[in-house]
């Protein structure tokens, strides 16, 4: 089978299309044929051997996927082979069979396309833990939801107005902010506009957004201090700027603000947390309510495309590799 492997860390064109064995499902593991792989910032960033965890070389990226089961390995109930899911497997998505931990699957519903169910539980999972498990959203809050035409931000724009919450949008340009509103963004703004602490202060009612969920870092997470309400709620969830960021602790005491981090991969195994966020998503999904906002698609052999398109903001939307 066609497989992109990485041998060494650096840019997206190290990774190479190779002619490689079909993998055998281990104990508790099941294997999928590939239809549709979603491409995180986090994949581009374990490439270049800047993410949270260390890269074990050589791999193949590709952590969230969709597909049919298609062998299951021993000690595996449950699941059938032939039926359609979804997989947070950690790494081997970008080839045409990959290996999921049972435990890692994730049931698609029916009116989903392969592309659409790879689009959705990186960014409704993550969506949902910002905005509720830690950001603790009301119906009737402000969020600012920053990078809002990319796959997180468009997964909790539709998500935040599902739950009846008010959005502020940003992104880097004007077509993007288009996207925003039309799922639904109340209020847009420029993420260069230099007037956008003041605005966005203004839009949530002159006192500040209650909560911000924080994808850029760097410079931008000062920002995100001064445009915070009193007792606002920011929860650290990305660094797309990859800028180092500094914080005086005594900056949280003016306005009795909470910084929390989010990362779903610790998250997925809180099982309450996990059940609680798959009730809700579930059938908002399954009624079209939210409706995973697929980007551009490219071929396997065009990976390494797909991963700069994404590093120089080229995208919205999830991107999309089809293998
Ligand atoms: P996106 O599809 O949103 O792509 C990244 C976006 O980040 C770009 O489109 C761009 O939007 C914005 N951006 C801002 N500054 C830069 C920069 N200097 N270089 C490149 N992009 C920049 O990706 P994802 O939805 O996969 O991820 C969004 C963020 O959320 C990332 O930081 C990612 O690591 C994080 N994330 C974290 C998770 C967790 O568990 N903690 C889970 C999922 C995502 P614009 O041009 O509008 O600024």
């Amino acid at each position: 089978m066609k497989a992109m492997l990485v041998e060494r860390l650096g840019p997206p064109d190290v990774m190479e299309l190779r002619g490689v064995p079909v993998p055998q499902p281990g104990p508790g593991e099941v294997r999928l044929k590939v239809e549709a792989v979603g491409i995180n910032f986090a994949d581009v960033l374990a490439v270049a051997g800047e993410y949270l965890t260390r890269t074990r070389l050589p791999y193949t990226p590709g952590m969230e996927f969709a597909g049919t089961v298609d062998a299951l390995g021993e000690g595996v109930t449950g699941v059938q082979v032939g039926q359609r899911v979804a997989s947070l497997g950690g790494r081997g998505g970008l080839a045409q069979y990959a290996l999921s931990p049972a435990a890692a699957l994730i049931p698609v519903p029916g009116n989903l396309t392969a592309a659409q169910a790879a689009a959705f539980p990186v960014s409704y999972f993550t969506a949902y833990h910002g905005l509720r498990t830690l950001g603790h959203g009301k119906a009737g809050e402000w969020v600012l939801v920053q990078a809002a035409a990319g796959a997180l931000g468009t997964a909790s724009i539709q998500l935040a107005k599902a739950l009846g919450m008010n959005v502020i949008a940003m992104a880097s340009t004007e077509e993007k902010l288009q996207l925003a509103r039309d799922l639904g963004a109340d209020v847009t703004l420029l993420q260069d506009d230099p007037e956008r602490v003041q605005k966005v202060r203004d839009a949530a009612g002159s006192k500040g957004v209650p909560l911000i969920l924080e994808v850029v870092g760097g410079r931008r997470f000062q920002e995100s201090l001064d445009m915070a309400a009193n007792r606002g709620r920011i929860i650290v969830i990305g660094n797309a700027s990859r800028e180092q960021a500094s914080l005086r602790p005594v900056e949280l005491m003016k306005r009795n603000l909470t910084v929390t981090g989010l990362w779903l991969t610790s998250l997925m195994g809180d099982q309450e947390a996990t059940r609680e966020a798959a009730q809700a998503l579930t059938p908002l999904v399954a009624s079209g309510q939210v409706t995973p906002q697929v980007g551009p698609t490219y071929a396997l052999a065009d990976s390494a495309r797909a991963f700069q398109d994404m590093l120089d903001r080229k995208t919205t939307g999830k991107v999309i590799i089809e293998p």
